[in-house]
């Protein structure tokens, strides 16, 4: 069979993943929290079986989930989203991010990525026989060039792919950035794909700069959102994408085909929930908690620390300790150490090196200091 795919082997999550647990390594690789939910959001799912919200929902979800949604995003972003015609409940962020390539670009139409880049995007945008355009962030603040950004948009441009706060990078885009972003995108017909899936793990008092904030972002933006991240419940697989109507019908012809609905209970489970809005509005602090402590115990160590501004994510320079490439070093780390991490070079396209790996925080308190302890004897 000729592979639509041919570059794709196993995603870099499940491999370190699945060695961390063959030799028994703290698994501080691919991104989940090892503490539970809320019993409250599990009881409000439960619930909702039990009251027999057991067969298809409507294509784009419930309606008082879509409009817990639109509230949500109001609240926080002043934006009014329509539930009807402009939000769609979706199997988690990545099947919001393949849909919204799949009903977007044609074949041949380039897609504008910045690198490191979450590993589903290129993969997404090849299936739909799109180009990927690279833009490359580089160690150690990953600053945005934006002049860069703007050269690598031409008339072939359908899509423009950016993601906040960033994963592997910790990088949380700021006022400033958004309105350069608008600048350069006013006046053309460029579409903007807004991976927003850590917008609550924001930290030191920023505000989530969404791109529904800037209007003329969000004209031409789908944004997504992921349950999964926000209340600790990563094999749920739900989230969502809020756009434009006009866009959001274009969504939706795909969606329909793709999974055609989003399992029921926990569509109506998660609409209760989202009632209370203090378990989103307390996770910043929650997590710069985390993040704190493990930056201070990382401070003790070789590691150089890289800034953390958002995310659950901290990417260190191990280049003090070792000059193995990422892959290897993380691989060592891993049997050697007994702490799993993320090579940094697994979200470029092209080898890339810089000494930096990256550490998934949202751990118990005790599971970072395992961690720590054996990060101090190197
Ligand atoms: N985008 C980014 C940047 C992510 O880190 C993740 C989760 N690893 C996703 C999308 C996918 O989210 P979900 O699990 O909801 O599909
Ligand atoms: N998004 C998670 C991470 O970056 C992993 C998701 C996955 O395993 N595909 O670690």
């Amino acid at each position: 069979l000729a592979s639509r795919l041919p570059n794709v082997g196993t995603t870099i999550f499940t491999v370190m993943s699945a060695l961390a647990a063959e030799r028994g390594a703290v698994n501080l690789g691919q991104g989940f929290p090892d503490f539970d939910c809320d019993e409250r959001i599990v009881e409000a799912v439960s619930r909702a079986m039990r009251d027999g919200h057991n067969q298809y929902p409507p294509m784009a979800g419930v309606l008082p989930l879509r409009e817990a949604i639109a509230r949500k995003i109001e609240a926080i972003h002043g934006r009014a989203y329509d539930p009807e015609t402009e939000i769609t409940v979706t199997a988690g962020a990545t099947q919001a991010l393949l849909t919204t390539i799949l009903a977007t670009v044609h074949p041949g139409d380039e897609v504008v990525v910045l690198e490191p880049t979450y590993d589903s995007y290129v993969p997404s945008i090849e299936l739909a026989g799109g180009k990927p355009v690279f833009v490359s962030l580089e160690a150690p603040d990953y600053a945005i060039d934006f002049d860069k950004l703007a050269r690598a948009i031409t008339p072939r441009t359908r899509l423009v792919l950016i993601n906040t706060p960033h994963n592997p990078t910790g990088r949380v885009w700021h006022a400033a950035d958004m309105r350069r972003l608008e600048e350069i995108v006013r006046n053309t017909n460029v579409l903007i794909l807004s991976d927003e899936v850590y917008e609550h793990m924001v930290y030191d008092g920023a505000p989530h700069e969404s791109v529904a904030r800037y209007p003329e972002l969000a004209r031409r933006s789908f944004v997504v959102s992921s349950f999964g991240k926000t209340f600790h419940v990563t094999g749920w697989k739900i989230g969502y994408v809020a756009a434009p109507a006009a866009l959001m019908a274009e969504f939706r012809k795909v969606h329909q085909f793709n999974v055609f609905t989003v399992n029921t209970p926990m569509q109506m489970g998660l609409a209760a929930y989202l009632a209370d809005p203090a378990p989103y509005l307390e996770l910043p602090a929650f997590y710069q908690r985390k993040r704190d402590f493990f930056r201070a115990g990382l401070a003790g160590t070789r590691f150089k620390l890289l800034p953390c501004e958002g995310t659950y994510f901290q990417c260190v320079d191990y280049s003090a300790i070792s000059d193995l490439p990422e892959a290897e070093f993380s691989k060592w780390l891993t049997t050697e150490i007994g702490v799993a991490a993320i090579p940094v070079s697994a979200f470029y396209h092209e080898p890339h090196e810089s000494g930096v790996v990256r550490f998934c925080f949202a751990k118990r308190e005790a599971t970072l200091a395992t961690a720590l302890e054996r990060l101090a004897r190197l």
